[in-house]
């Protein structure tokens, strides 16, 4: 079958590395689990033998089509959908375990529709390219990304996989990260757009001093509790919730 590059298709064929997801992501029995682009299903085998139940989200009909048929007696259901645009409730993200090896072109988009669903999910297992993966991770330097995503979760690496390992073989090489909720900035989940706003302005020009970001937000003549000559990659996550805080309070 010929794989569409438009749709991420780098199937991960190497049976060390689908064993070694499969044990990190530490599905168990009784576990319901969600497959985001089971394509020609290498990892869904794995995932239906160690699992209670597997929903899947494909958006190639080939594919969708050829699992049905072949799960059609195990605890197994597919949407033939896009992910990105399918409404999150028909599969409930609630209390389930989240595992796919994402297309490449929309892995940010995959991520931030999981984490702003509002589900409390259990954790997800996702490979991504390591370049993005490392924009995620908190203990870099701070992105707008990782920010972002620190406000709903924890996210670790887990390992690296190398180009060899796929087929077609991508150019990059990849990181499976483990993404866990946490409750610790509920309160500020409500403020999400106006935070997005905030951390836009902050991170416009990441190597500039954060003051310059301040003047533009109007807010130069305030006072913080970090040094406003510090880049806003250097910053946490609390000192951009003051910015937000003050930043509302002018609105
Ligand atoms: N899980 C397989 C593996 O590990 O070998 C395939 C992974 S491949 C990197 C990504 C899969 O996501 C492809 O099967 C592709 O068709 C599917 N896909 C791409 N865009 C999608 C979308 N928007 N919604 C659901 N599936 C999508």
């Amino acid at each position: 079958m010929k794989l569409k590059k438009s749709l991420g298709q780098n199937f991960l064929t190497d049976s060390f590395f689908l064993e070694k997801i499969i044990q990190s992501s530490q599905i168990q029995k009784f576990d319901e689990v969600i497959e985001i682009g089971p394509g020609d299903g290498a990892l869904t085998e794995l995932i239906i033998k160690n699992s209670k139940s597997l929903i899947a989200i494909e958006i190639d009909q080939r594919f969708s089509k050829k699992l049905e048929k072949k799960y059609a007696n195990a605890d197994f259901k597919i949407h033939n959908t896009d992910f990105l645009k399918m409404n999150l409730s028909e599969i409930n993200l609630e209390n389930k375990i989240i595992l796919g090896n994402l297309p490449y072109n929309i892995s940010s988009q995959i991520i931030f529709r999981v984490l702003e669903s509002g589900f409390k999910f259990k954790h997800c297992i996702f490979l991504i390219q390591k370049e993005l993966a490392n924009k995620f991770l908190t203990n870099q330097k701070a992105s707008k990304i990782s920010i972002q995503c620190q406000l709903f979760c924890d996210i670790e690496p887990l390992f690296d996989i190398p180009p060899d390992s796929f087929e077609p073989k991508p150019k990059v090489n990849s990181t499976l990260i483990k993404i866990t909720p946490h409750d610790n900035y509920k309160k500020f989940h409500k403020k999400y757009e106006v935070f997005q706003e905030v951390l836009s302005i902050c991170f416009a020009s990441p190597r500039k001093k954060i003051l310059s970001a301040l003047k533009k937000a109007d807010l130069a003549g305030e006072k913080f509790g970090f040094d406003v000559n510090k880049r806003a990659e250097e910053l946490e996550i609390t000192n951009f919730f003051e910015i937000l805080n003050l930043y509302e309070s002018k609105l």
